[in-house]
């Protein structure tokens, strides 16, 4: 698959194409940054929710789940600080009539240079071949070293503007910078201003007394204002975490990279209540389990990378990104967070009732101190997804397109295809489907030549292909083929349950975390 766009663009068409994502509300052409899984998709985003859940809940004895509402009482958000700082600094080109983010349009122009980075990387591992070390080369070469001091000032500048809200720098910035916008070529900008990303609606039935609330833009206040009711209820010690995974809805500026960015959108986010003064500590504890959870997929650790923040958000102390590498480059996935006291003693303030935890120990209240961490489900989708789909050269000069999803998200664990649609073929076939579909999600299929059925499963992700023939009604043994290798083994009917579950079950596969 040649350049970055076109594979990101075959990503959204199998994507379709296979029934995972489909676009909302299509027959009305569409909504903007508004997306509906469909049969597949629905089926892998509940196993990535699942993986994350039985991580986080069912594997730590101090960390519970909950699911709180939608729709929460408007004060909250004043007490979150989201109805005065949950802002994006946008632009708008005059020529084109496009609207920007400024610092995406920034952190683009970087991303740019980080390329020029990479191309200089690949040229001198040619030159150098096994004697080549990375390291040296980015820390010597004097050209890469340019390019990486140019991209940190740029970036530390940006973070510094941004946190003292001075949009005029963020403009003369992108002027500096001699930004063009990508569809009109012009550097026609208007001045930057902050946008609030909260979506509005009304609660009740009359108009004056309606009330006005938000669409949550995240999970963790619910959290937050249930803390309490949780910590007591399950006479939870310090430290424990509450998780949650829901809706969260976000009018964002710019949304036109597919399910990376969507204005409805689901977040899987744990906060984890601790003693103040130990937050050094648990921030490195969550990076690291974290990332763990994330190898233990096996998409490749050279795809993950972390960012440490410049700015931070109006609650952090310490904050950093799990970065991916998705089809158009390395991009936050989830954030880790050192909240510090700052939601619960808002809620505090702003609700009146004490938000406390009595410490036995050291026989004194205080309020915790809070680690997060925080990643968007479509996100981890579309990293699983893109990283799986490849396109291979067979040695028969042919080439298939393959979906390597890991065996324990796949939406379906395996096919089971009759050799021939007569002789008593399918009727196995259909025994076999309805002793497995207990465990596993399977499906029949008895269309076309077995090697096109092949192709399409391969397509659609399913791990595991089962093929009865006339062999099969004489011995009780059909083939069973690997998606990855095409490998085919023979084996007994009585054995297949057991040769799927060793590599789809799921806690074959969170072992891998511990
Ligand atoms: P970004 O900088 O990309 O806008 P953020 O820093 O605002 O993200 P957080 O508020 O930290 O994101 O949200 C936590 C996680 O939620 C993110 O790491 C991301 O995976 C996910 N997320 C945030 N906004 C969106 C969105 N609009 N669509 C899909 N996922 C999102």
């Amino acid at each position: 698959m040649a350049n970055k766009e076109d594979l990101f663009k075959k990503v959204i068409s199998h994507a379709k194409e296979y029934g995972y994502v489909f676009q909302s509300s299509e027959i009305y052409d569409g909504l903007s940054a508004v997306y509906d899984y469909a049969q597949n998709g629905a089926e892998l985003k509940k196993n990535i929710r699942e993986y994350w859940w039985k991580a986080m809940v069912q594997l730590n004895d101090n960390i519970v789940g909950i699911d709180s509402a939608i729709f929460m009482h408007p004060t909250i958000w004043k007490a979150s600080g989201h109805v005065d700082a949950f802002n994006d600094p946008l632009i708008d080109n005059k020529d084109s009539k496009k609207r920007y983010r400024a610092d995406v349009l920034i952190e683009d122009y970087c991303a740019k240079i980080e390329n020029k980075i990479e191309k200089e990387v690949t040229k001198a591992r040619k030159r150098f071949g096994d004697a080549f070390n990375k390291e040296e080369f980015v820390s010597t070469n004097p050209r890469v070293v340019g390019y990486q001091e140019k991209m940190n000032s740029i970036l530390s500048r940006m973070g510094k503007s941004l946190e003292k809200e001075d949009l005029v720098d963020v403009k003369s910035l992108i002027e500096e910078l001699e930004i063009v916008c990508p569809v009109s070529g012009s550097k026609n900008w208007t001045d930057v201003k902050q946008f609030n990303l909260m979506f509005g609606t009304k609660l009740g039935a009359s108009a004056e007394s309606a009330m006005d609330l938000y669409l949550r833009p995240e999970t963790a206040q619910g959290i937050f204002v249930n803390f309490l009711n949780v910590q007591k209820t399950g006479r939870m010690k310090i430290p424990f975490g509450i998780a949650q995974t829901g809706k969260a809805f976000r009018n964002e500026i710019v949304a036109r990279q597919f399910i990376f960015r969507m204005r409805e959108f689901e977040q899987m986010e744990m906060q984890f209540f601790i003693k103040p003064g130990t937050q050094k500590k648990w921030y490195e504890h969550w990076k690291e389990t974290r990332l763990k959870w994330h190898l233990s997929l096996g998409l490749g650790k050279e795809n993950y990378r972390f960012h440490d923040h410049d700015k931070l958000a109006h609650y952090a102390d310490a904050a950093s990104d799990i970065e991916f590498k998705f089809p158009f480059g390395f991009k936050e996935l989830e954030g880790i967070h050192s909240r510090t006291d700052f939601d619960l003693s808002s809620h505090e303030k702003f609700s009146g009732k004490k938000l406390q935890y009595f410490d036995h120990e050291e026989n004194k209240s205080y309020v915790p101190y809070v680690l997060e961490t925080s990643i968007g489900l479509d996100r981890m989708f579309l990293a699983v997804f893109s990283n799986s789909l490849k396109e291979e050269e067979l040695e028969n000069g042919t080439t298939r397109t393959v979906l390597k999803l890991p065996a324990v998200l796949a939406p379906t664990k395996a096919a089971v295809f009759p050799l021939l649609k007569k002789d008593g073929l399918p009727e196995l076939a259909h025994k076999i489907v309805n002793d497995l579909k207990w465990d596993y999600n399977v499906i029949y299929d008895e269309k076309d030549a077995v090697g096109r059925r092949y192709r399409r499963q391969d397509a659609n992700g399913t791990p595991f292909c089962i093929t009865v023939d006339h062999q099969s009604l004489e011995d009780n043994t059909v083939t069973i083929r690997h998606r990855d290798t095409m490998e085919q083994q023979r084996v007994a009917i009585d054995k297949v349950k057991e040769i799927i579950g060793n590599e789809v079950d799921m806690k074959n596969w969170l072992k891998k975390i511990n």
